[in-house]
């Protein structure tokens, strides 16, 4: 994937970039008042959703057109750079005619790869930066694939958005972060930007601060907050939006560590994580060869592969280890039932040889 920055000119390139503004357009009085509150606190470039994907019809599903004239109308007082939600190839054609800056692709539609595809073709030749949040199922090829669908069309200007992933039980998240997905992202293209959105992931007000400083922790590049002149009576997640006053306070609380790595007291503690990475995997690989010839003994005497009591026997006794070394124990469960996993996969294979 070809990738070039998406900075607009003017924007600070200093992390992390800051995109606010309202989950959606509402009137032209509540996108102007928010706009002018975000602008004289600094921020370049305003969000706001114009179509609105609903799960449930019957809700608010945006002002649709009539809002872009508000968003020029935001870019012409104020200087801001405007953004906006695209989901059909209407809405790429409608938000370029009134010039729009940045583009994103919502979560419900990176899900479907036939809208993604329309909204590539749509965006052909287009020189704006477009973000691509992640698709609401834990799907990271999907994601990658949207990105791609971009990429082939020409365009290089690409970023993602992470805005976490849907489950059926909602405990503290609104939408579960499962930040091993987005680092994964970030290992297989090191080039590309990517974008927290702490309010959909969330859900509440008071996660905001906490969730974007830990995506700065990870050394996002930066953060897309929704930001309302009164939250508590927006039109769409009234919950989770703040005002510019609160966003203010948010982003002068984090704290922006430093993103170059490997002073000389880390390397040589990345040595010693090295090496002991070393004799894991050794260790590991012992640990098959051994169940292997468990697995020929198996067959051998026609026995099945998995014991329950025997596997219930080990899953126990090593978490209880673990905590007892100051482990968490679903981690040691996560890990050993992967490698349990794996062995029977092996056992498996030995059988039917
Ligand atoms: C939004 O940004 O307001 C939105 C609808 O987000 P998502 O696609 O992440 O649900
Ligand atoms: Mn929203």
């Amino acid at each position: 994937m070809k990738l070039d920055s998406i900075l607009l000119p003017g924007v600070d390139p200093k992390r992390p970039m800051i995109i606010a503004g309202p989950c959606s357009a509402e009137t032209e009085e509540q996108v102007m008042n928010t706009a002018k509150q975000l602008a004289a606190k600094g921020i370049k470039i305003l969000r706001a959703g114009i179509w609105k994907p609903r799960t449930k019809p019957g809700g608010f599903e945006g002002v649709g057109s009539e809002g872009l004239v508000w968003l020029k109308k935001v870019k012409q007082e104020t200087g801001m750079y405007v953004s906006t939600e695209v989901a059909t190839q209407k809405h790429v054609y409608e938000a370029l005619k009134y010039g729009v800056d940045m583009l994103w692709i919502g979560a419900r539609t990176t899900a479907n790869p036939f809208a993604v595809q329309e909204i590539a073709e749509a965006l052909q030749g287009v020189d704006i930066p477009v973000l691509v949040k992640n698709p609401v199922n834990p799907d990271l090829e999907l994601w990658i694939g949207a990105l791609e669908r971009l990429s082939k069309v020409g365009l290089t200007k690409l970023g993602a958005i992470h805005r976490g992933f849907s489950s059926y039980d909602k405990k503290i998240y609104r939408n579960l972060p499962q930040w091993h997905i987005p680092i994964e992202l970030k290992r297989r293209y090191p080039d590309l930007p990517i974008i927290c959105d702490p309010s959909h992931i969330g859900g509440k007000r008071d996660l905001i601060q906490p969730l974007s400083q830990q995506a700065m922790d990870l050394n996002y590049d930066g953060l897309i907050i929704e930001t309302h002149c009164v939250p508590d009576s927006a039109w769409s997640d009234a919950s989770q939006q703040v005002t510019p006053d609160r966003l203010k306070e948010i982003l002068d609380s984090l704290v922006i560590r430093n993103g170059k790595q490997s002073t000389e007291d880390l390397s040589d503690l990345r040595r010693q994580i090295d090496e002991l990475d070393d004799q894991l995997l050794e260790l590991l690989a012992k640990r098959m060869r051994i169940s292997c010839e468990i697995g020929t003994f198996k067959k051998e005497h026609n026995m099945i592969i998995v014991q329950t009591d025997r596997y219930d026997e080990i899953l126990n006794k090593r978490i209880k280890q673990a905590e007892e070394m100051n482990m968490n124990p679903e981690f040691m469960r996560v890990v050993l039932e992967a490698i349990h996993e794996e062995s029977v996969r092996q056992q498996v294979d030995i059988l039917n040889k």
